[in-house]
């Protein structure tokens, strides 16, 4: 086991990761998504099956979907013939490529790969793939410049807090972040920012005030679309931090109330992830309804009043 100790103990903590194929794209969903200008794209997003990310976020849960190894030659392009070969009609406007690792990774998706990818994501007008911002290289233009569509890149800024991101085990300084958004932005790149809700070493009470500095941060750089994401506990080193007092599970309620003073923040789009939110601690009578007010609210854009509950009183 290679990597710096707190590589090593982040790595250690981790429950077994179950066996991945590698030529099997391991799901794969249609959303609508409202992007800048108030226009709604139905998103095909497929979730890749590939080599596991260098980097080893304190927070990550993402290396469980991925295999041991490089990426075969060709593995990702089967899985995408596979996953598109079953689509109905009408045909998806954006394709998301998440690989949960860095799209420019060549162990992840390698360099060979690049032109049948592009060739399948033809169709589409617009293309997301993710990728750590010291990813951000001619890699990406070269990408760029092989497809049909409009090329957008989901980087995770995560938090602007900064003894918080130093102990995120990232590698990440907001110069750097910065960099990408400018480089992005320089060649007509679309740049989608995630951002935390719950982030370990932010004081569990400025939670959501923390999400607020970051969303509006990400803005500011040129972020077309900034999704909300709770922090999602189980990789073992969230319980170690926890234990010590230095992680806090966000709520629904949080999730909430950081999605609704960001909605109107501009002029991205700015929505609260929602996948597994039926984890996060909520009360069980009105836990269906805040969900679904959270996913109208990211297609809509339009505030609600909150959900009334006569259980949790709120
Ligand atoms: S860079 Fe992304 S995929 Fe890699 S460890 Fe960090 S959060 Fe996970
Ligand atoms: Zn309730």
């Amino acid at each position: 086991m290679s990597g710096s100790a707190a590589d090593r103990r982040i790595r250690s903590l981790r429950p077994p990761k179950p066996k991945v194929d590698p030529y099997k794209a391991h799901g794969s969903v249609i959303d609508e998504e409202r992007r800048p200008g108030a226009t709604i794209e139905r998103a095909l997003t497929v979730f890749l099956a590939g080599a596991e990310c260098p980097f080893t976020c304190s927070f990550c849960d993402l290396w469980q979907w991925t295999i041991d190894g490089a990426t075969p030659n060709g593995a990702l392009v089967r899985q995408l013939e596979d996953v598109l070969g079953t689509l109905g009609e009408p045909s998806p406007d954006r394709l998301k490529l998440y690989n949960a690792s860095n799209f420019f990774d060549r162990r992840a998706v390698p360099i060979a790969d690049h032109a049948a990818i592009a060739a399948l994501a033809a169709p589409f007008t617009g293309i997301t793939v993710e990728s750590h911002a010291r990813g951000i290289g001619p890699d990406v233009v070269d990408f760029a410049r092989r497809l049909n569509g409009r090329l957008e890149v989901a980087i995770g800024l995560e938090t602007v807090h900064a003894d918080a991101m130093a102990h995120l085990n990232k590698r990440l300084d907001f110069d750097r972040f910065d960099r990408a958004a400018d480089d992005l932005a320089a060649h007509d790149i679309d740049l989608r920012v995630f951002v935390l809700l719950g982030t370990p070493y932010v004081r569990a009470e400025e939670s959501v005030e923390w999400t607020m500095r970051s969303v509006e941060y990400a803005l500011a750089r040129g972020a077309a679309v900034v999704s909300i994401i709770p922090v999602r506990g189980g990789n073992g080193e969230l319980e170690r931090l926890a234990s010590l007092g230095h992680f806090t599970s966000p709520t629904l309620t949080e999730l909430e109330s950081a999605l609704d003073q960001c909605l109107f923040l501009g002029p991205g789009v700015v929505t609260a992830d929602c996948w597994d939110a039926e984890r996060l601690a909520a009360c069980d009578t009105c836990r269906p309804a805040r969900l679904q007010r959270l996913r109208r609210l990211n297609v809509s854009g339009r505030s609600e009043p909150r959900v009334a509950c006569a259980e949790c009183a709120s």
